[in-house]
């Protein structure tokens, strides 16, 4: 057997038995190779919706181990046959934990950054925290001189702030709404690279109110990303129930209306048959 085409999920066992998932995202229907790298051993912030809430946080990755899932990805992975070296790679810091409460996710970001000369996408719930502060000010120093992109999602999923922080349970200092704005202006001025999306997998017991979005996110710095929900367990599903197409085309229309550019994400060709979320290899391994 060989890996299924265009998708190949990593799983690593750590030195302290710990496991880690790294998933590519490759081949022709992707003009990137995309390599989805974990955070942090369990998650924090234990999103009511994620199927994370199951395990519990207990270390975060290290400045190796960051660099060792593009590595082991690109370099040492003889059954990934649909690999192309001429494509184009984007690390994305998106699979578990919040690399944003990573003290050594800056380190291992500028690792992979001078040996691989990758783009980068960044999906983060925005903590307010020494390290998250601390991280972000040398990024942007990083950033500021660096060839390619950096995109950042932010995860919204309603524009009810006191929901956003009641389904975000485990994390208590989050950047309130304001602050948000504030650091996209700042961010998309200084670093000159793309506007940061304001990311909503639609839930229909979530408000999206374009009326507030546009009171504080101006359009020259935010885009809007809208995604459909797939629960990721039954008591997720009992949770949030998963809004329809036209609610997307709704909320979209509404976004372009008021001047945003807007994106749809659909599932692709690997979604579409692979539960391709945060913690799934482990969801697989528990059987
Ligand atoms: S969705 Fe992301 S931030 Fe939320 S619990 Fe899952 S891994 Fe953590």
């Amino acid at each position: 057997m060989l890996f299924y085409d265009q998708v190949h999920m990593d799983v690593y066992r750590t030195h302290d038995q710990h496991i880690v998932e790294t998933v590519v995202f490759a081949g022709t229907n992707y003009s990137k190779t995309l390599i989805s790298v974990t955070n942090q051993i369990g998650c924090p912030v234990r999103c009511d919706f994620c199927y994370g809430h199951n395990f519990p946080y207990a270390r975060n990755i290290t400045a190796d181990e960051f660099v060792q899932q593009v590595s082991g990805a690109l370099e040492e992975n003889p059954l990934v046959p649909w690999y192309d070296p001429e494509r184009p790679v984007k690390v994305g810091f998106q699979r578990a934990g919040e690399a944003l409460l990573n003290k050594h996710f800056y380190d291992g970001f500028e690792k992979i950054a001078e040996t691989y000369r990758s783009s980068f996408q960044l999906t983060t719930v925005m903590p307010n925290s020494d390290v998250s502060v601390k991280t972000m000010e040398k990024m942007r120093e990083y950033l500021s001189k660096y060839h390619d992109t950096f995109q950042i999602n932010v995860s919204m999923h309603t524009t009810d702030e006191l929901k956003r922080k009641e389904m975000m349970r485990g994390f208590n200092h989050l950047m309130d709404f304001k602050e948000i704005a504030e650091f996209g202006e700042q961010w998309v001025r200084e670093i000159r690279k793309r506007r940061i999306d304001l990311s909503f997998v639609l839930m229909e017991d979530n408000e999206v109110d374009f009326g507030k979005i546009k009171e504080m996110f101006d359009s020259k710095y935010f885009s809007i990303r809208f995604a459909f929900y797939l629960p990721s367990s039954e008591e997720t599903a009992r949770l949030h129930v998963p809004s329809d197409h036209e609610r997307m085309y709704q909320k979209s229309r509404e976004a372009r209306e008021l001047g945003y550019h807007c994106v749809q994400s659909h599932a692709g060709p690997v979604e579409g048959k692979w539960d391709t979320r945060p913690f799934s290899a482990l969801k697989f391994l528990r059987g």
